[in-house]
């Protein structure tokens, strides 16, 4: 280790680092060492490495002895570049100090600005900047960052507000000053003194005034935050590894406070929230970074730059197109204007909406500026939800708008319609969404600790900020409907009510009111408005919009058309209706993958024969009540196989326990007593007897159907009998399956049923059609011989929701009690029951794969757990060689997408094995270093997911 390089400078035009080194130098490091190297106006620095920062904990959290004496050397090589030195008296070098993850975890971990500072060198600053005003501001503000960062000056408790923003309004309305800037000098020196007092108070520590000493403790305090709470429920949310660590990225200071000749802003280079080609972006004239994207004052448009600074504003359009073009994606910049001079202070690929990303990427490829392959490569597969998700329905929202109830109007975060409860703090939006209630957080701004109450709500409403801000920003990752700047709110936290100023008076919104927010145009209405299916869906699957007049539909149609060419693996639905089957196939199905026959016996007229069947003494009234049951089952799957016309159906033999087709209730019971002509006891009793411990290891699965062979008997019978009679019209594939197998002899009695009863069938109607015979794996027993059970079986599905459960021991029911304390203390990266878990459930896949296609080569195998609409999943699965994979109708588009990355990821990965030392172009790795599955992962492993493994019931 001795020798590891652990700091990489840039600036001045060269860099030590590159683009291609996320890794060590994180996302930040990476992206300021490329600007440099390609004569972008980079503030000079250095990036500490991620690695360190694992050492940092390694350690037991102790900064490697020899970064100290190594902090000179590099800072010398900045302060050659800006001719200022570190701590100077008369020519300060201050210092922001950042942290940078290899992905971006905007806003979780730390920031410290303006380090370097002290009585001495503000006055310095003073001098040289011919400011007073600025200088003071500075020190004033980095007094505050320092406090709150490093030595942990935080609110005590949730209505509480930051300890130095109380001092400051304080001083505010003594001097009656609107904004900070009304300051006068002689406050901000008061500032810095009722600062450091506010420290002593607290924390009993006097203010750090040696530079070096405030940049060590900066830098670990940067570390330290990869573990603060939000960072790692962040990196839970996104599947991001605890073990990665943060680099630090210490820079040079430039200042975008030093008068009406400077400014700060962020900007992508298309719209973030829908993908146009248009610059878009927010500035603050006289202000820090940290004031943008904290959402203190609304920014200004970044087209009206051109008034203040005209020059900056026409060679950061120049920045725009260089950035896009080098990177060939869109880029999020933050830059800085220092008395008209341009500075560029990060880059890095633009976190976009499903929208924004499925336009950006199609647009890109057509404009040749990237490939197809890429453009498929770019959306995450999860994000496509946001094309699939509800909007407002128009006529419901005019209603509301003729109505009186639209209140108010904000910027549109985060596209799409949302309606709920109004709560405040980000942990009520956690407490009131884990009781089932649909929540939306109104605040007056949101920070990072709210990222948890964030992830439960449907929407977000802010009265600050911009479309750069915290809540604009995790509305477009987390894929949530947004509204922020909405400057018609007032908050009273404390009343828990919201005040909503409108041209006809004030009205006030309390906690648990119902609002409905429309993150697409901005427009916040009260009460409660009813939603209408996307344009997509209208498209497809309501057919009730022309696709030539729909864009998104297009561009969703192109990307996934590109996905389909990539793709090896087929996809299937999980489907047990005709309009289900319908659905499944507007959105590409290529068969069913599962259809659940139990969910068919909860239908009108099924249930009653099948609770006397469930009920029946002996045989032959068990055989009475499957005789009625026969025709309704045969109509259905009749209905499905018509649905599907020549696609392959797979239908499985029913599984559930039986009692939980009984009545529970005393009115239940009555009436099935008399439908069956026995006393309310006996029925009773036999619901009593139907009593399982543990019914998911109990009486279910083909254990069914080997207890009732008349069962098996019927369902073989209403399929195969439904398949001959659709024959002339369709050429139907049916695929019999049996549930939850784990010895080849229970398969062997239900095969042995089935073919029985098929033959008895063909003899009868006097013609055959083909059909197979499979089983699920979804037992480790299944798995562990499955190269004899594929004696029998003619596919396999694995049935991941049992396999998972039988795997962990975790009944898939109760998961919930776990799971939170489980994702917390890093046991489970991420849920279990939403992705597969490649070492344990995985491994049993892939040796059941193994097996099963020794005994009986090319076996055709697939996956219907809930896993097969997971992107990482639906990778795994790619990966062992499955023939496809099935997961519920609104997943496909997520599944085909995922399917064709899977298989772009493997030639990618491919190509650079085959020639490492040419992947200089950064291509291939950033190619593969592309997440796949990270908003997947967040959206699924949301701690309320208690029902993610839950029996999918009717
Ligand atoms: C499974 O176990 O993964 C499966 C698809 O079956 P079910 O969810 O119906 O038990
Ligand atoms: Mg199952």
């Amino acid at each position: 280790m001795a020798t590891t390089k652990r700091i990489y400078s840039f600036g001045g035009g060269k860099a030590d680092g590159n683009k291609d080194m996320k890794n060590l130098l994180g996302g930040k490091g990476a992206g300021l060492a490329e600007m440099s190297s390609i004569g972008i106006p980079v503030p000079p620095g250095f990036t500490i490495t991620t690695e360190v920062c694992t050492e940092y904990y390694k350690n037991g959290k102790k900064l490697p002895k020899d970064l100290k004496s190594a902090m000179p050397a590099a800072l010398a090589k900045v302060e050659a570049i800006t001719g200022n030195k570190f701590g100077d008296a008369t020519s300060p070098l201050l210092v922001s100090v950042r942290s940078g993850a290899r992905v971006s975890m905007p806003g979780m971990m730390d920031t410290v600005l303006n380090l370097g500072l002290n009585d001495k060198t503000v006055v310095a600053l003073a001098k040289k900047s011919g400011n007073e005003r600025f200088a003071w501001d500075s020190y004033r503000r980095f007094c505050a960052m320092f406090g709150d960062v490093v030595l942990g000056m935080k609110p005590e408790k949730k209505e509480d507000r930051d300890p130095f923003e109380v001092i400051l309004e304080k001083k505010k309305k003594a001097h009656n000053a609107k904004f900070d800037s009304d300051l006068p000098v002689e406050a901000l020196k008061e500032l810095v003194a009722e600062f450091k007092a506010e420290v002593k108070a607290k924390r009993g520590v006097n203010f750090p005034d040696n530079p070096m000493d405030q940049l060590l403790a900066a830098i670990e305090a940067v570390f330290q935050s990869w573990e603060n709470d939000r960072a790692n429920a962040y990196r839970r949310m996104n599947g991001i590894s605890s073990d990665w660590g943060t680099a630090v990225n210490v820079q040079a200071m430039v200042f975008g406070n030093m008068g009406d000749d400077s400014g700060t802003g962020v900007a992508f280079t298309r719209s973030p929230a829908n993908g146009e080609n248009d610059f878009y972006g927010e500035f603050l004239v006289n202000a820090q970074g940290e004031d943008v994207v904290a959402g203190i004052r609304t920014p200004q448009k970044i087209s009206e730059m051109v008034k203040y600074f005209p020059e900056c504003a026409k060679q950061l359009l120049q920045v725009r197109e260089r950035l896009e073009k080098h990177y060939r994606d869109m880029q999020d910049l933050e830059f800085t204007v220092e008395r008209n001079k341009l500075y560029v202070l990060q880059t890095r690929n633009g976190k976009r909406t499903g929208l924004a990303a499925v336009r950006i990427a199609v647009e890109m490829a057509e404009a040749k500026v990237i490939s197809k392959e890429e453009a498929v490569l770019r959306v995450e597969p999860a994000a496509l939800n946001h094309l699939l998700r509800p909007i407002f329905d128009a006529g419901a929202k005019k209603k509301a708008s003729e109505t009186g109830r639209l209140l108010a109007k904000g910027l549109p975060a985060g596209p799409g319609a949302a309606t709920g409860r109004v709560v405040f703090f980000a942990e009520d939006a956690e407490a009131w969404n884990a009781r089932g209630e649909q929540v939306i957080l109104c605040r007056h701004e949101t920070s990072p600790e709210d990222i948890r109450g964030m992830n439960a709500s449907h929407g977000f409403l802010t009265a600050f900020g911009g479309m750069t801000s915290h809540a604009a920003l995790v509305a477009r990752q987390m894929g949530k409907v947004a509204i922020v700047g909405c400057e018609a709110l007032g908050f009273d936290y404390h009343a828990k009510t919201m005040t909503v100023t409108t041209a006809k008076g004030n009205k006030v919104v309390k906690e648990g009111d119902w609002i409905s927010i429309d993150g697409t145009v901005g427009e916040l209405l009260e009460g409660r408005v009813d939603t209408m299916p996307s344009e997509v869906v209208q498209v497809l699957i309501d057919k009730s919009l022309a696709p030539e007049t729909a864009a998104t539909y297009q561009q969703f149609a192109k990307l996934m058309g590109w996905a389909d060419k990539a793709r090896r693996l087929a996809v299937r639905a999980n489907a047990d209706q005709p309009d289900q089957a319908t659905t499944a196939i507007a959105f590409g199905a290529q068969g069913i993958g599962l259809c659940r026959t139990e969910h068919m016996f909860f239908g009108e007229g099924k249930i009653g024969p099948m609770r006397e069947m469930i009920v029946a003494d002996n045989v032959d009234d068990r055989r009475k009540a499957l005789a009625k049951l026969l025709p309704v089952q045969r109509a259905d799957f009749a209905g499905i196989f018509k649905a599907m016309g020549s696609l392959p159906t797979t239908i499985r033999m029913i599984d559930p326990p039986l009692h939980e087709f009984l009545p529970h209730d005393e009115a239940g019971i009555a009436e099935l007593a008399k439908a069956t002509n026995k006393p309310v006891e006996k029925i009773k009793a036999r619901i009593a007897e139907l009593h399982e411990s543990n019914p998911m290891l109990g009486h279910r699965g083909c254990r069914l159907g080997i207890t009732y062979p008349e069962i098996t008997e019927m369902q073989t019978r209403a399929i195969l009998e439904a398949a001959v009679e659709v024959s002339g019209e369709v050429d139907v594939k049916p695929e019999i399956m049996i549930p939850l197998v784990g010895t080849k002899k229970e398969l062997d009695n239900q095969a042995k049923i089935v073919r029985a009863t098929a033959a008895a069938v063909f003899a009868e109607k006097g013609k055959k059609v083909k059909y197979s015979l499979g089983t699920m794996i979804e037992v480790p027993r299944g798995a562990l011989t499955a190269g004899a059970i594929a004696e029998t079986a003619e596919f396999f599905s694995f049935g991941t929701n049992d396999l998972t459960q039988t795997t962990f021991g975790l009944s898939r029911d109760d998961v919930g009690t776990v799971l939170d304390s489980y994702l917390k203390e890093d046991i489970y990266d991420i849920d279990p029951f939403v992705s597969v878990d490649r070492e344990g459930v995985g491994q049993l896949m892939r040796m059941a794969v193994t097996a099963g296609r020794k005994t009986r080569p090319g076996m055709k195998t697939g996956i219907c757990g809930e896993h097969g609409g997971d992107p990482a999943s639906v990778e795994f699965c790619h990966e062992i060689g499955l023939d496809y994979v099935s997961c519920s109708p609104y997943r496909l588009p997520i599944a085909r997408l995922a399917a064709a990355q899977a298989v772009l990821k493997e030639q990618k990965a491919a190509k650079a094995k085959a020639k490492p030392a040419s992947s200089k172009s950064g291509k291939v790795a950033k190619l593969a270093a592309k997440p796949a599955a990270k908003v997947a992962k967040q959206v699924k492993a949301a701690p309320k997911r208690k029902v993610a493994g839950k029996r999918a019931r009717a």
